[in-house]
C-alpha cells in the first residue's frame, strides 16, 4: 500500500505542476481510527495529505457532481463506474477528468481490519473500467456467486421475508447517512425532503422507514455499482445494500446490465426502443 501512496503522490505532484488539472480528489487520514475521509488537495504542499490503504471506502464520485473546474480523482474500481454514471448523467464531463486508477484489493470493514467489506469480497470489478493513468499493474479479479445473498432472501416465504426486513430497517434512525455517502443521490431536493406532493412522512412510522428505503433503493436500479458506500457510512451498521442488490440482481438477469462498465450506454430504466421485443411499450 506504501507503493500506491507514493505513486498516487507522485502523479498528483505532477499533474498539479504542469497544469493538467486544478485539484486533486483523494483520501486523507481521517480523524477516526480505520477511516479515511475524502480531501481536495490544490497545491504541492498538501500533497503528503493524500494516502491509500484499506480504509479508502468513501466513494469519490461523489465529489463530481456539477463540477466545473477540472480534476484528478482517484477511482478503485467502483469508483471508476460511478464516474462512468455521473458522465452518462451529464454531471461532469470526461474531459474535465484525469482518473487515476487504483488496482483494487477491496476494502476492510469499519469495525474489523482483518475482515473484506460484504460488497468487496464479491466484488468482480477491482480494476478500474476507465482511467487516465494506473498506480500498478492489474490485480487479478474473482468470479465468485455475487448473488448468493440475494437469493437466500428470494427463497424466503412471505411471512419470513416480512420479519426479516422489519428486523433490517428496525435500528434505522433516518440520518440519511446513506443516501449522503452515495454518488447517485444527488438529486437537488430528495423526495424525502420534498413538501408539494410529500411522498413519505417525515417521522419514524416504521411505513415511512421503510418508503424511504424502498424508494431510494428504485432510485439506484440500474445505477447502482455495490460499491458499499452507503453501508460503510451507516452508524447503525445496517445492511441497506439488500435492497439495492436486489435490483442489480434483476437488471443482470433480464437485460446482462451492469452499471458504469463504459459512458455510452444508457441504464435500460432510462432507455426504451420502439422495436422492443416485449410489447409493453405499445
Ligand atoms: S467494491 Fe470493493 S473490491 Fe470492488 S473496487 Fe470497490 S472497494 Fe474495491
Ligand atoms: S445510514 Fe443507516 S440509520 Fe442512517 S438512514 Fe441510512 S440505514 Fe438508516
Ligand atoms: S446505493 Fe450504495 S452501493 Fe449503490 S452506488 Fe450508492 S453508495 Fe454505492
Amino acid at each position: 500500500m506504501e507503493a500506491y501512496t507514493e505513486k498516487i503522490r507522485e502523479i498528483s505532484e505532477r499533474l498539479l505542476k504542469d497544469g493538467t488539472v486544478e485539484a486533486v480528489i483523494g483520501y486523507r487520514k481521517g480523524s477516526v481510527e480505520n477511516s479515511n475521509e475524502p480531501c481536495i488537495v490544490r497545491s504541492s504542499e498538501k500533497i503528503n495529505d493524500l494516502v491509500w490503504d484499506s480504509n479508502c471506502r468513501i466513494n469519490l464520485a461523489n465529489y463530481l457532481t456539477n463540477r466545473k473546474d477540472k480534476v484528478a480523482i482517484i477511482a478503485k474500481g467502483c469508483d471508476s463506474r460511478n464516474i462512468n454514471t455521473q458522465i452518462i448523467e451529464n454531471k461532469i464531463k470526461r474531459d474535465q477528468l484525469f482518473i487515476i486508477g487504483v488496482p483494487c484489493s477491496g476494502m476492510t470493514k469499519k469495525e474489523d481490519s482483518s475482515d473484506l467489506q460484504e460488497n468487496c469480497k464479491v466484488c468482480h470489478h477491482k480494476n478500474p473500467v476507465v482511467y487516465d493513468e494506473l498506480v500498478a499493474a492489474e490485480v487479478e479479479e474473482t468470479k465468485v456467486d455475487r448473488y448468493e445473498d440475494v437469493k437466500k432472501i428470494e427463497a424466503m416465504g412471505v411471512e419470513e421475508k416480512w420479519e426479516f426486513f422489519k428486523d433490517l430497517l428496525e435500528p434505522c434512525t433516518r440520518c440519511y447517512a446513506c443516501k449522503n455517502a452515495c454518488p447517485l443521490c444527488y438529486c437537488p431536493t430528495c423526495f424525502v425532503d420534498e413538501s408539494k406532493p410529500q411522498w413519505v412522512g417525515k417521522g419514524m412510522d416504521p411505513i415511512d422507514v421503510r418508503t424511504y428505503h424502498f424508494l431510494r433503493a428504485y432510485h439506484c436500479a440500474g445505477r447502482c455499482t455495490d460499491c458499499g458506500a452507503c453501508e460503510s457510512a451507516c452508524p447503525q451498521g445496517i445492511n441497506m445494500r439488500h435492497f439495492t442488490k436486489k435490483l442489480e440482481k434483476e437488471c443482470f438477469d433480464q437485460f446482462a446490465w451492469e452499471a458504469g462498465l463504459n459512458s455510452e450506454e444508457r441504464p435500460p430504466l432510462d432507455t426504451f426502443k420502439l422495436d422492443d421485443p416485449q410489447t409493453f411499450i405499445k
